[in-house]
């Protein structure tokens, strides 16, 4: 190459590098704005029925709106509404394990006492919808660690929860303070198990239904059962 070409090809050779190091920077930066964020899910529960206005309504919303739900059941409250335990079973959602009667004195009394409640709640589970229960969640509360091992001894995966909508905490709660409940104690959760009840006083849960829905949705949360 002639020598007064060599100012020019190194200019040129300099444009070229800029150039590929531009497009490389923009091609190993690419990545970092298609990794997905982090996947927000929430778990919708129902504690304490099946009743029988209240289930039918959050069925009807839950249908509606398309989400998979838990509920989880107690026995003695299942005679007489047996349609409603295999409504919720037929309409694909997870039927769990709360409590046979409910009664903590009784249930709570010993570990015998214990399993033999969890037993027979899950016995009536899948005596009518034709499927044994794998989930449990404690009357009364989560924290009921020492008989934690009895109940997982057994085969069952415990539930807690970690949002709240107010429906048992807050006396006489309408369907409004629900729903802002609901949204404050699941705020900042990426994974929300929000603890609802489906029982006869909490007309106001099913009325609160669709909102809560419609705010999870708005936010990016995926509805999951378990
Ligand atoms: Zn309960």
């Amino acid at each position: 190459m002639h020598k007064r070409y060599i100012p020019f090809a190194v200019f040129f050779l300099a444009v070229l590098l800029v150039l590929f190091a531009h497009l490389c920077g923009r091609t190993m930066a690419a990545p970092a704005f298609t990794f997905a964020a982090e996947q927000k899910e929430i778990y919708l529960t129902f504690d304490d029925g099946p009743s029988t206005v209240v289930t039918g309504n959050i069925l009807d919303t839950l249908k509606k709106e398309n989400v998979k739900a838990t509920f989880f059941i107690v026995g003695e409250r299942v005679h007489g509404r047996k349609s409603v335990l295999q409504r919720i079973a037929n309409e694909g959602h997870t039927v769990g394990v709360h409590s046979a009667s409910h009664c903590y004195e009784e249930i709570y009394s010993s570990n015998e006492a214990l399993s033999k409640d969890v037993a027979a709640c899950a016995e009536m589970i899948e005596r009518i919808t034709g499927t044994p229960p794998h989930f449990y969640r404690f009357p009364g509360g989560g924290k009921r660690t020492t008989m934690a091992g009895l109940v997982q001894g057994m085969g069952y995966e415990i539930v807690g929860w970690n949002a709240v909508c107010g429906d048992e905490e807050i006396p006489n709660a309408d369907a409004d303070t629900l729903i802002k409940t609901a949204i404050a104690t699941a705020k900042g959760k990426a994974r929300v198990v929000l603890l609802m009840h489906d029982s006869a006083p909490h007309t106001a849960t099913a009325e609160a239904l669709p909102a809560i829905i419609d705010h999870f949705r708005k936010e990016g949360y995926v509805f999951k059962a378990f």
